[in-house]
């Protein structure tokens, strides 16, 4: 690829970690913002392996063309423990300098920030993150892109499953997604009006359950949905099946909605705030910001410090979490 010519400004992109419905409109929207502005934008390849090897491209119109609508990213993504050795970031650093790259707008987690911050604290390269992921528990912002695609998907199986729930009269665990983060199960089933609610931190969760189907079969109650949020045991839904069914000798199924959870067209929502996003964060660029996170608080766009986005994955607030609890339960 040709050297940035002098005076001319140069952006490379990449999407790391876990991809999120939403990512190829924040891409369009970063192309689109930079060529208004006479930015170059390197597209780069896989996230932060891309940026090792070096599978860079100069994005063009075409890249961004009839890809609004698509979810995954057309970059690719990757995770990689190179990034986290002083090695693999010298070899991406002594990429970005060869082609002549001013920054690095990086659409992903907390994970991929974590590394941003570390590799422009150490290399003094410019990186703005914008967050992409469906468990929307990253401080900075109101939604992360993503996350209204995955309670829709979510919501869309909870009531196809509420169907033949209803047809069979039967007890249903539907599993959803979310890592540390309980806000899509609490989301999907507040919108999918499951009956219970199973959230990993609540320790008396199985046992009340228990008590809850019990009493409503008993007074005639033929089929119940209980949402549960994976946490960090994707599949323990089986385990609580089980239980429940020892405790209460009532039979249930167990749907696992797993990875399609990621993927399919972002919705309305997500490709606004993907637009809303992408361009900022090239209007961040222009304005000299670096190292922050581009978000949305309270309808305005909102820069926050990595060091203040990395500390920790920002938990529902209890202001759901209570109407979760009156409506599930
Ligand atoms: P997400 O960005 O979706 O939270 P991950 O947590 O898997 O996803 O992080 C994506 C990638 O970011 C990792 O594979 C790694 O390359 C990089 N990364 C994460 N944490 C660090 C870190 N502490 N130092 C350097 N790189 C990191």
């Amino acid at each position: 690829m040709n050297v940035k010519a002098p005076g001319s400004s140069r952006i490379g992109v990449l999407t790391s970690g876990g991809d999120a419905p939403g990512m190829n409109a924040t891409i369009r929207a970063i192309y689109r913002a930079a060529y208004e502005l006479d930015i170059e934008v390197i597209g780069i390849r896989r996230g932060f392996t891309g940026l090792i090897e070096g599978d860079f491209f100069l994005m063009e119109r075409s890249h961004v063309a009839n890809i609004i609508h698509l979810g995954g990213t057309t970059l690719g993504t990757s995770r990689t423990e190179e990034f986290k050795t002083i090695d693999g970031r010298k070899k991406a650093t002594e990429n970005i300098q060869n082609i002549g790259i001013d920054a690095l707008l990086i659409i992903g987690g907390d994970g991929s920030f974590r590394g941003a911050s570390l590799f422009s604290d150490e290399t003094g390269i410019p990186t703005i993150g914008i967050p992409g992921s469906i468990d929307n528990d990253i401080p900075g912002t109101d939604f992360s892109i993503g996350f209204d695609t995955a309670i829709n998907t979510a919501l869309e199986a909870i009531d196809k499953i509420r169907d033949t729930a209803i047809s069979h009269g039967r007890l249903f665990f539907v599993e959803v997604m979310g890592r540390s983060s309980d806000l899509i199960a609490i989301e999907s089933g507040i919108a999918g009006g499951a009956e219970y609610l199973v959230l990993p931190g609540d320790k008396n969760a199985i046992i009340n359950l228990c008590t809850q189907i019990t009493n409503a079969f008993s007074a005639g109650k033929r089929y119940a949905i209980v949402v549960v949020a994976e946490g960090e045991r994707p599949g323990y839904s089986f385990s609580i099946a089980e239980e429940v069914y020892n405790k209460t000798s009532i039979e249930s199924r167990v749907v696992i909605l797993g990875h399609i959870q990621r993927g399919g067209s972002p919705t309305a929502r997500d490709r606004v705030l993907a637009a809303k996003l992408g361009v900022s964060a090239v209007y961040a660029y222009t304005k000299g910001h670096a190292g922050v996170m581009v978000g949305e608080l309270r309808r305005s766009i909102a820069l926050t410090p990595f060091d203040k986005v990395i500390v920790g994955r920002q938990k529902p607030e209890q202001n759901i979490v209570r109407l979760a609890k009156i409506l599930t339960k």
